[in-house]
């Protein structure tokens, strides 16, 4: 039973503000909301937190901050809403993009200044995939682990009370949709009950749900066979405590996708691979799609091939970009790379046909060479061609992260369909409505992690705010 009646006898315990979910969101919540004062208890259901925060590459994308400024590059929230109504063909909801527009850059410039979070910029970032110019804040390592462990301790110094070990199953709620607190199922199978005067929702979106996904995400009907690849502990919960609560959701078919998923080993190939010259083939040898036109949408183009798989085909000077990162080494010691001299010996060890890969190795040549044109629209020109040792890992389409969810206001508090504001519930993150619109084809490149601390920073500083009113 997901919602109840507030119990007659109070709960076991109260506090301000209850934050279900320790993920990007989760955590910069708890930050935003000590800041503003708050007693804050955030929950988690795993015993280690890693959400889909800890799995990521750790890239927030934010307009407007300091270290752009330092860069010299041009950037504000204009500039950065008008792009996301680009990609998403005016599709995503105006409000919540230009919440996250207007705020994305504060949220990294108080995170780094306030509370010693290593972003710094990405400035090898060669795709911009939709953002029209650099606004891709990562960590030294680019992971996010890094991300991740760096919120938990600043949480930790802010005061924040973190339970580990801690499933939400209940949120108790007035009939007029106040939540007044949740129940907690501990790992021993324990239960307690916590009141609380405001409550946010970040247990990110339902990708881990698969009678959700089959509801919402359409476009997989042409490619059933896709992976999830994020946290198996987002079932969507938060959303569906939101909709019970009277909340309104949004752009629930939207989705963020990743056509470069090693297969079988369910490890990331980074895409620097690909965007800077590297090309991808079928089990026919044969190129399906430009590459490098919508990182997410790649999903859709890989699992539409036969056996919903493709090769990512690159050489040296591309492996030397990313064979340091902590997943490129995995794939190496893993077997995963296949690597040769020639491209009739790597064709051998990617067993497709031989012919195919070599017509389909020069045609890339004379793309490289400004000397025909890409059937998909790609331009080759400007990256030298590949050359020297060839390498080769075999790839399928994933879905990474739902971004449909709740309908939020500007301060990420939770809308009913009227408009109206439930009294003290809030979101963000993957529980939220993203600024992805509809579909794959809407998702900017960092849109995840940006969000999840903007909307997460919001609905702290609101959530704190409702309970000393
Ligand atoms: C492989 C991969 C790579 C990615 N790379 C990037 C990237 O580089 N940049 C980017 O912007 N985005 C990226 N994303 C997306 C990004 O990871 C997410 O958008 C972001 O982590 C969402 O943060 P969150 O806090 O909403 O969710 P999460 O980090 O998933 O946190 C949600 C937490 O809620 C907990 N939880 C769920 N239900 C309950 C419950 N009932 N009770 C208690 N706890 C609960 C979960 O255990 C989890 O810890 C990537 C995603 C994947 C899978």
């Amino acid at each position: 039973m997901p919602l109840a009646q507030t119990p007659q006898d109070g709960f076991d315990l109260d506090v301000a503000v209850v934050i279900v979910g320790a993920g990007a969101a989760g955590l910069t919540a708890a930050l935003a909301a000590r800041d503003g004062g708050a007693d804050v208890l955030l929950l988690e259901r795993d015993e280690n937190p890693r959400g889909s925060t800890s799995m990521s590459q750790g890239y927030a994308c934010a307009a407007g901050t300091k270290f752009q400024k330092e860069r010299g590059i041009d950037d504000d929230a204009d500039r950065f809403y008008a792009d996301i109504m680009a990609r998403t063909k005016g599709k995503a909801d105006p409000r919540i993009a230009r919440t996250v527009a207007e705020n994305s850059g504060i949220a990294i410039d108080w995170l780094v200044e306030k509370h010693d979070i290593p972003f710094r910029m990405n400035i090898a970032w060669a795709g911009f995939f939709g953002h029209s110019v650099n606004r891709m804040h990562g960590m030294p390592t680019k992971t996010g682990e890094e991300l991740h462990g760096a919120l938990i301790r600043a949480a930790a110094n802010a005061g924040v009370d973190l339970v580990t070990g801690a499933h939400v199953d209940l949120v108790y709620a007035d009939p007029d949709g106040r939540a007044t607190g949740v129940r907690v199922r501990r790992s021993d199978d324990t239960v307690e009950t916590i009141g609380c005067k405001a409550l946010v929702l970040a247990t990110c979106g339902f990708g881990a749900n698969h009678e959700m996904v089959r509801n919402h995400i359409t476009s997989f009907g042409e490619a059933p066979y896709y992976r999830y690849f994020g946290h198996e502990g987002n079932e969507g919960e938060g959303i569906q405590w939101g909709v019970e609560l009277g909340g309104a959701i949004g752009c629930m078919d939207a989705f963020q996708g990743y056509g470069a998923l090693a297969e079988p080993y369910g490890i990331i190939v980074n895409y620097e691979t690909v965007m800077h010259g590297g090309f991808t083939v079928n089990v026919e040898g044969k190129r399906f799609s430009n590459e490098v036109a919508d990182i997410s949408g790649q999903a859709l183009n890989v699992l539409r091939q036969p056996q919903g798989t493709g090769w990512i085909v690159f050489d040296d000077a591309r492996r030397a970009l990313v064979e340091d990162l902590p997943e490129f080494r995995d794939l190496a010691s893993l077997g995963a790379v296949r690597s040769a001299d020639t491209p009739a010996d790597l064709a051998k060890l990617m067993n497709i046909p031989a012919d195919a890969f070599l017509q389909t190795w020069a045609e890339v040549e004379r793309l490289a060479a400004g000397a025909a044109q890409c059937p998909f629209g790609r331009d080759f020109t400007g990256k030298a061609p590949l050359s020297g040792r060839l390498h080769a890992i075999r790839t399928t389409g994933a879905l990474f992260h739902t971004q449909g969810g709740l309908m939020v206001d500007e301060g990420a508090q939770v809308l009913r369909p009227d408009g109206s504001r439930l009294p003290n519930l809030f979101a963000g993150g993957g529980t939220a409505c993203s600024i992805s619109g509809t579909g794959v084809d809407g998702y900017l490149p960092a849109a995840g992690l940006g969000t999840a601390i903007t909307l997460g920073r919001l609905a702290g500083i609101s959530a704190a705010q409702l309970a000393k009113d």
